[in-house]
């Protein structure tokens, strides 16, 4: 795919497991640089959370990718209190549940439905001034991205912060070893579906963000930018 992108207007790619802290670091970029924040797990939950509204079991992978190529997603507002919609309907703060992260993953796993979104991430970004975050962005997205990061963390580190991230959203969490496992499974099953799975980019550079807090990762990835763009 050709893009033409002026270097002054990066594409950004974070991509990593699940609860790495990309969706942070990303809008955190954004704002910083004046981009837009492209979180692309939301859209896949928005298509979990609809095919539940419309009561399509899972494993109808036919009728959730017509639902896919149909589904109007709209991710608005300003890089700090992005809202989520599907068919005009604002559904930000019910796709955040468990439930819903579990379920985006197999859903993911459905190509009809990558197909569907990728082309319209791809649109979302062509113009550059983008950071976008999720599992393929660097790889299969927009392999041609001026800069790519692989955000990893260890999975103990990753369970900490989706749990303290569900208490300060008034969530009642889960205990810590519960949404370990529940990380690990997604992980697995992200990395290990056919069609675009988890991977590293090998032109990506990989941040083990275990024990560095978001400042610090930003102000790494800002160096970069200021390197390449
Ligand atoms: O990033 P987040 O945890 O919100 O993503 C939810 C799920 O959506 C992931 O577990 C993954 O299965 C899927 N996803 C994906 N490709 C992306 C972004 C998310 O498959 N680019």
């Amino acid at each position: 795919m050709e893009t033409s992108v002026p270097d002054s207007q990066l594409i950004i790619a974070i991509d990593g497991p699940a609860g790495a802290g990309k969706s942070t670091l990303a809008r955190e970029i954004a704002r910083r640089l004046g981009y837009l924040f492209i979180n692309t797990g939301a859209m896949y939950r928005a298509i979990a959370w609809k095919a539940a509204d419309e009561r399509i079991p899972l494993t109808d992978a036919e009728a959730i990718g017509e639902l896919a190529r149909r589904a109007v997603i709209d991710l608005t507002g300003p890089v700090d209190a992005t809202r989520v919609l599907i068919d005009g309907r604002d559904i930000t703060t019910e796709i955040v549940h468990p439930d819903i992260s579990r379920n985006a993953s197999i859903v993911s796993a459905i190509s009809a439905v990558r197909r569907a979104l990728v082309a319209r991430q791809r649109e979302m970004g062509a113009a550059g001034g983008v950071v976008m975050e999720g599992r393929d962005i660097g790889t299969h997205v927009f392999p041609e991205a001026r800069l790519k990061i692989y955000l990893d963390a260890s999975a103990e580190a990753r369970a900490r912060r989706r749990f303290d991230e569900d208490l300060a959203r008034g969530l009642a969490p889960a205990s810590l070893e519960s949404i370990k496992s529940e990380i690990e499974a997604r992980d697995l099953r992200d990395r290990t579906r056919t069609d675009s799975p988890l991977t590293i980019a090998d032109d990506a550079v990989l941040i083990d963000s275990s024990n560095l807090s978001i400042d610090e990762v930003v102000a790494m990835i800002l160096t970069l930018v200021a390197r390449r763009g």
